[in-house]
């Protein structure tokens, strides 16, 4: 079956169509660049997104503290994720960036904070 996509790794947004084929292999029309096919196999074979969410945090002024994805995760794991995230409670001060759950089930992603927060 053929998938219509839209690239998103650069702002050209080329129109992909992809196309799972005989021998495991993915056909992709439509791409100007290498990266366009890249994009494609991975959206049919293992797609990633980014996360956001918020974690408790024992700030008064900032009870509910952002967090994200420290890179694109795989779908399978978002679930797993924020499920986590919801039995996290964060001890301040936290500094934006700071990993806060490292390299989450060895997917190689981190969860760090998206802002400061003082005690
Ligand atoms: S295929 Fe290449 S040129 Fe087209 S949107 Fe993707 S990265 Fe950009």
């Amino acid at each position: 079956m053929k998938r219509k996509l839209i690239c998103i790794a650069c702002p050209v947004g080329c129109h992909l169509t992809a196309e799972a084929v005989e021998g495991g292999n993915i056909e992709v029309e439509g791409n100007r660049c290498p990266r366009g096919k890249a994009y494609a196999v991975n959206e049919l074979t293992d797609p990633k997104r980014m996360v956001t969410g918020v974690v408790r945090c024992d700030s008064p002024a900032v009870p509910f503290l952002p967090v994200r994805t420290s890179e694109a995760i795989t779908m399978k794991l978002i679930a797993p994720l924020l499920a986590e995230l919801r039995k996290v409670e964060i001890h301040c001060p936290v500094a934006a960036g700071d990993v806060l759950i490292r390299d989450f089930r060895k997917s190689g992603v981190d969860v760090v904070a998206s802002r400061a927060v003082g005690k």
